[in-house]
């Protein structure tokens, strides 16, 4: 009989399951007693050193670049138990480390990983990636921001939007056009954020993830040295492609996350508040809406696992279950936060209610890093269609 590699993975082995403990009693230790302020005030950034500390912030990297070990699955651990706290914090953490930083790892310089993953691998520096601009969002392929070959590098003339940790980075990853029109002409460059002729806007303001810097950043006659150049000229595309599995991995983590902070919340909240002299629970209407929700989340935690896993043995359809992975993960993000605010009543539409922060936060999850429909039809291609 062929031994199937997937066995077992229904449930997670010590290893992971330690890992989660982990993860958890750090976030509780240490990112919890944050969430209020975060909301209000931003990212603490007093956390980075203290997750580089802890060895979450260089998960799955090489260890000579720094890196601690494990696996996409264990990233998707630490993303869930991150945004049980908040959406905003967690979505800081792993894009540097976890949607900008892989694109070091994996196709920089020896020179740059020292130099750059090395720092943001301890919390010593902060990573962004900036792909999208206002023109170009899910076609990638089609951004026109500029790297224009001058002596001893590029000239980078352009403007991105929503770009995560803008106002806190110490690096970016730019992606820029510097050969043909389309996706074979795009090559990502690590740009410093203090290099002369990159401004930052004020942070946007948005529905969630309060604690999250999203800016727009625009490059005017920014020089980058040709040393600078993340992989190979022109191969930019290809790179996006691949570290938008582990990004969405990321994100399918943290909607699992989200998903299961909002139902334990509306748990406890129907087994307290009492409405006609009863728990709120034990009407038929809210205990089946418990139910639903506990199948939702736990469907979406099997699929992420799953995705994960496919990913980290390169799986011929791990492509596949990454985009479910997401796209699922997601809808259960928005339908489980709606859920508990529904369960909290008039409660849950208070802001400083947690059920109301995630209700926020779940609303991008279907947005960021492929949308929904993008997800879709990446399926749809998988079947031939
Ligand atoms: C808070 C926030 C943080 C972000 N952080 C970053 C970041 O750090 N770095 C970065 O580079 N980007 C970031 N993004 C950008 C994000 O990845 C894009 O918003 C997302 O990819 C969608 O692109 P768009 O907003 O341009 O929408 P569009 O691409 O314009 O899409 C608009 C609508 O059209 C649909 N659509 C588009 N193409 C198709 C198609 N082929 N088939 C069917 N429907 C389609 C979409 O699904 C969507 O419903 C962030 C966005 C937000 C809001």
């Amino acid at each position: 009989m062929v031994e199937n590699p997937e066995a077992g993975l229904f449930e997670l082995d010590d290893e992971h399951e330690a890992f989660r403990e982990t993860c958890h009693g750090f976030v509780e230790r240490l990112v919890m007693p944050e969430r209020d302020n975060a909301e209000r005030n931003g990212f603490p950034s007093a956390l980075w050193r203290q997750l580089g500390a802890a060895g979450l912030l260089g998960i799955g990297h090489p260890e000579e670049d720094g890196g601690t070990g494990g696996d996409y699955l264990a990233m998707a651990i630490l993303a869930e138990e991150l945004a049980k706290v908040s959406g905003g914090i967690a979505v800081t953490i792993l894009v540097s480390s976890y949607m900008a930083a892989p694109h070091l790892a994996r196709f920089g310089s020896p020179t740059l990983r020292e130099q750059y993953l090395r720092p943001v691998l301890r919390g010593e520096a902060v990573a962004a990636i900036a792909v999208t601009e206002p023109s170009a969002g899910s076609d990638v392929a089609g951004l026109v921001t500029t790297g224009t070959e001058v002596d001893g590098g590029y000239l980078i003339n352009g403007r991105k939007i929503f770009i995560t940790n803008a106002g806190v980075a110490d690096v970016v990853l730019v992606a820029a056009r510097t050969g043909q029109p389309g996706s074979a002409g795009i090559t990502m460059f690590c740009v410093e954020s203090s290099a002369p002729g990159i401004e930052l806007s004020l942070p946007l303001a948005k529905l969630g993830w309060h604690a999250s810097d999203t800016r727009e950043v625009s490059f005017q006659d920014c020089f980058v040295p040709s040393d600078r150049v993340v992989g190979a000229v022109d191969s930019g595309f290809r790179q996006i492609m691949m570290a938008f599995q582990g990004e969405r991995i990321a994100l399918s983590g943290m909607g699992v996350g989200l998903a299961q902070a909002a139902l334990d919340e509306a748990r406890v909240w129907a087994r307290d508040r009492r409405a006609f002299g009863v728990p709120i629970g034990s009407f038929q209407a809210i205990g089946h809406r418990l139910g639903e929700m506990e199948t939702a989340v736990t469907a979406a935690r099997l699929m992420t696992y799953q995705a994960a896993s496919r990913l980290d043995r390169d799986h011929p359809d791990a492509a596949k279950a990454v985009a479910m992975a997401k796209l699922y993960s997601a809808r259960v993000a928005n339908e489980v936060a709606d859920s508990a605010v529904q369960v909290f009543g008039g409660y849950g539409f208070m802001a400083d209610s947690p059920v109301a922060l995630h209700y926020r936060d779940a609303r991008i999850l279907r947005i960021g890093g492929g949308t929904d429909e993008i997800q879709l039809q990446i399926l749809a291609k998988t079947m031939g269609l």
